[in-house]
């Protein structure tokens, strides 16, 4: 393993209150030094960070890795290779595989396989079995395999009583219950917003209602069960003030936003197609304002992708046959720093920790600092260079990204795993 010397970096540490220029030195995979002035042991490998921030690496708490089942649209290989071009040290991954993860042995399973790739992946395993919704997995068993938490993603639970049994044995155990809302019944096509412009297109759509009832329900039985629900991708202006209510009567909730959903609105469909096809879809500009607004408050916790890779052919099929979801790893950081710091004038610092130290704490994933002793997990990028996006060259397989060819302020140079080089930008 290399020993590393990351000279004149801007050192952003959002746990330790750390923002001061100076070299960081790693070996044997650990953090070694934090200091000014360094010097690079015999055989070290100096790295010039002029101009850029080295931070403890990204963490993305929703992704699809497609593994095992469909490895033609990504592996946890390939995954993980996008994970760490973003500047990522560690993703949740959904348990919407095929099969789904729902058994001790599918977690073992891939906590196995996933060992050594450029990326840590923690499993979060399924509520239901088969994500059918009718019978609770054996959550004892699926933690104690290694699960990080507990989600039927894609889908939502409809039977509340199982849901709140569901969220008394995840409060047991002290893991999150991570939930996908739509109310069955009110999702219409799943094409699009429901509003304006499907109609000028035809479609059904689907209405925020869905979104919100669903909501509104899973923050009720968080109250009453005494679980930590984690709100996926919220996506309306409603459900961030919903949220912003259980927080303030002590509901243990966090919540997540994603890149797409504070950078695009539902007019990006007519434009980009089924690229910008996803569930939630988008939705209005006020919509869109309200969790950016949630994001930089902390009513929304985290930035989180639902990176979710399909084929080329898949989403050909048009607006109402399309599967949703779109990739979002290699673009992450640069969108919300573009959306976010540069327009919208949100603190560095406070992104980092909406994109590390938060996730990381919520899941109960092992901390990284930048400090001696610390596991070697980093991020260098630079947060000013322009860079055109171009998904032909993403290390994902997916290239169903609704940012390809934007030019945006943000590039990740180097990302590091337990001391390992895994992902460096070559230009
Ligand atoms: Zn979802």
């Amino acid at each position: 393993m290399t020993t590393l010397l990351f000279k004149d970096a801007r050192l952003m540490d959002p746990e330790l209150h750390l923002d001061t220029p100076g070299d960081l030195l790693v070996a044997d995979g650990l953090v070694e030094a934090v200091g000014q002035g360094l010097t690079a042991p015999e055989g070290a490998r100096v790295v010039d960070c002029r101009g850029a921030v080295l931070a403890p690496g990204l963490v993305d708490l929703h992704v699809h890795f497609r593994d095992p089942g469909q490895t033609h649209k990504e592996t946890l290989e390939t995954g993980c290779r996008a994970a760490a071009a973003g500047g990522f040290t560690s993703v949740v991954t959904m348990a919407n595989t095929k099969p789904a993860i729902d058994t001790p042995e599918a977690v073992r399973d891939c906590l196995e396989r996933s060992k050594g790739l450029s990326c840590r992946v923690h499993p979060a395993a399924a509520v239901t079995v088969g994500l059918g919704g009718r019978e609770l997995t054996d959550f004892q068993a699926l933690a104690r395999a290694g699960a990080v938490a507990f989600t039927d993603d894609g889908l939502t639970v409809g039977d509340g009583a199982l849901f709140f049994e569901a969220m008394t044995r995840a409060a047991a155990l002290g893991l999150p219950i991570s939930v996908h809302c739509e109310a069955p019944g009110f999702e219409g096509d799943r094409s699009m917003n429901r509003g304006d412009i499907s109609a000028e297109l035809g479609l059904e759509g689907t209405p925020a209602l869905a979104e919100e009832l669903m909501i509104q329900r899973d923050l009720l039985l968080a109250e009453k069960s005494g679980a930590h629900v984690h709100i996926q991708h919220v996506s309306t202006a409603l459900g961030v003030e919903m949220i912003a209510e259980a927080k303030a009567l002590g509901t243990h909730v966090t919540a997540e936003a994603a890149p797409h959903h504070m950078a695009l609105d539902e007019t990006a469909v007519l434009k980009y197609g089924t690229n910008a096809k996803m569930s939630p879809p988008l939705r209005t500009p006020e919509d869109v304002e309200a969790v950016c607004t949630g994001l930089m408050t902390g009513v929304l916790d985290v930035v989180a992708t639902d990176h979710a890779p399909h084929t080329p052919e898949e989403k050909a099929r048009g607006m109402a046959e399309a599967p949703n979801g779109v990739i979002g790893l290699e673009t992450s950081l640069a969108v919300c720093l573009e959306e976010l710091c540069h327009e919208r004038g949100f603190p560095l610092m406070a992104l980092l920790e909406r994109m590390s130290a938060a996730p990381r704490h919520m899941f109960h994933l092992p901390p990284v600092h930048l400090r001696h002793g610390s596991v070697a997990d980093l991020v260098l990028f630079d947060p000013e260079r322009k860079r055109v996006v171009n998904a032909s060259k993403f290390q994902s397989k997916g290239r169903n990204c609704p940012f390809d060819g934007w030019r945006l302020r943000g590039a990740v140079l180097m990302t590091v795993l337990g001391g390992r080089e895994v992902y460096e930008r070559d230009s």
